[in-house]
């Protein structure tokens, strides 16, 4: 007798649901088939694989809406690691350059694999340069082969050196290239259905990388096609001056003036935005991805995420790309995003509960996945499992309490019902070949 396609994960010691009413179950156990949750309860069976839970937290899978998973090939570039977003991005353009097909793929193995051992189970990806025949399907390929659930944003930028801009001519593409080629990948690899692996958005690099009217083309074609947006957006003081002097008003006029705001629309930081573009963003349902580690590493200021919650607006975290201290540990950056409130309003201004809905049920929101982010009937089988029996958890009251006093990476992942994380470990590839391969790219890289 064939086995059911089921997984039993038994007698967990505590459950974050993260449903509406925020339900925590105590000694709980969760069945899976076909990538879905079926049963949430006590004294379940199953005949298919049975995973003992004892001693463990179970939450959803974390969600990162934000990440540039090519830079995990540049992580602590010498002439970058004390420079601000201009200056590092200037250090960064002719390393970038050279990069080709073979560098996108590994580069982006290797940070999925580093999300996934912190317990991400979906994430987006911003790519927009494609250097020496690279392109987002050789990121698709790499979410594939290792398993996670992806968001990749077709990036893009227009405006070069000789025009006024920051990226040297070399890494920026002619604008009607770029829509033909959102489109391509969108017809290629869009899957809007439930349960979807992978979903295609439309992501120029940010205001001051790309035209008006590229901004407003790509708004069209993301709604003809019915894909999502994204981009960066008031990041820091540099990027308000700049919009005031270039565009002559604020990065939420700029971006509702084209057509980039409402509930298929995120922005990347957000640290600089006002009330009025809050209460706008809040109005819209437009999505920030919040990236603390980021704005802390390249001191771009601490994002108003209490006042954007209490607004109504829709926030999930990023890890960024390796501007996020140059890791892209997602529950880290869950606990920075706690951090970070408390160190401009106090002590209770992010509860570790809050945090963590924040970066489950929050970025599935912000990414449109009502199918994803919560344990509940009928959603997808996407699992952390945090064993609290190590030395981080020892002493802890509250299981809850993950992003005060728990581990920092997952025992194990479940995706789509599959367990890509087994005791620690990746299952879906040899993950010690993949780093090899990487570090010795990343030495090619420096001796160029
Ligand atoms: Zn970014």
């Amino acid at each position: 007798m064939t086995k059911p396609n089921e997984t039993l994960i038994r007698n967990a010691r505590l459950v974050l649901t993260m449903d509406d009413a925020g339900s925590e179950i105590p000694n709980c156990d969760i069945l899976m088939r076909d990538g879905v949750i079926v049963e949430v309860g006590q004294g379940l069976s199953s005949a298919g694989q049975v995973l003992d839970a004892a001693g463990c937290l179970v939450t959803p899978g974390l969600v990162n809406t934000h990440h540039h998973l090519y830079q995990s090939l540049t992580r602590a570039v010498p002439g970058g690691q004390d420079a601000l977003l201009f200056g590092w991005l200037q250090t960064l353009y002719p390393i970038w350059s050279r990069f080709g097909p073979e560098e996108m793929y590994v580069s982006a193995q290797v940070g999925l694999a580093e999300l996934m051992l912190s317990g991400c189970t979906l994430t987006s990806d911003h790519l927009y340069l494609y250097p020496n025949g690279s392109r987002l399907d050789d990121t698709i390929a790499a979410a594939a082969d290792i398993g996670m659930r992806f968001h990749p944003t077709r990036g893009s930028m227009s405006i070069g050196e000789s025009d006024g801009g920051l990226p040297p001519d070399s890494l920026v593409e002619d604008e009607r290239a770029i829509l033909e080629d959102c489109i391509r990948v969108i017809d290629a690899h869009h899957d809007a259905s439930d349960g979807s692996m992978c979903r295609v958005g439309v992501a120029p690099c940010s205001p001051f990388s790309v035209s008006r009217d590229l901004m407003r083309d790509a708004a069209v074609l993301a709604r003809d096609k019915r894909v999502m947006l994204h981009t960066h957006l008031a990041e820091n003081d540099e990027d308000i001056a700049y919009s005031l002097e270039k565009f002559g008003c604020r990065p939420g006029q700029y971006a509702q003036d084209l057509g980039w705001t409402g509930d298929d629309v995120w922005h990347a930081h957000c640290v600089k935005l006002d009330d009025q573009e809050i209460d706008l963003f809040a109005r819209s349902g437009t999505g920030v991805a919040h990236c603390p580690c980021s704005n802390c590493r390249l001191g771009s200021g601490i994002a108003p995420v209490r006042q954007m919650r209490d607004a109504g607006v829709k926030v999930g975290l990023g890890v960024d790309g390796s501007a996020s201290t140059d890791a892209g540990n997602l529950v880290l950056e869950a606990r920075q995003s706690m951090l970070l409130q408390r160190v401009s309003l106090g002590a209770d201004a992010m509860s570790a509960r809050e945090a963590l809905r924040i970066a489950t049920r929050g970025g599935a929101e912000v990414l449109g996945r009502d199918d994803c982010g919560q344990i509940a009937i009928g959603k997808r089988a996407d699992l952390a499992i945090w064993d609290m029996n190590g030395i981080e958890a020892a002493g802890n009251w509250d299981t809850a309490a993950l992003l005060l006093a728990g581990p920092t990476q997952v025992r194990d992942l479940f995706i789509e019902g599959r367990r890509v994380v087994a005791s620690g470990q990746i299952t879906s590839i040899d993950l010690s070949k993949t780093i090899a391969r990487q570090n010795a790219m990343a030495l090619a890289l420096s001796d160029g």
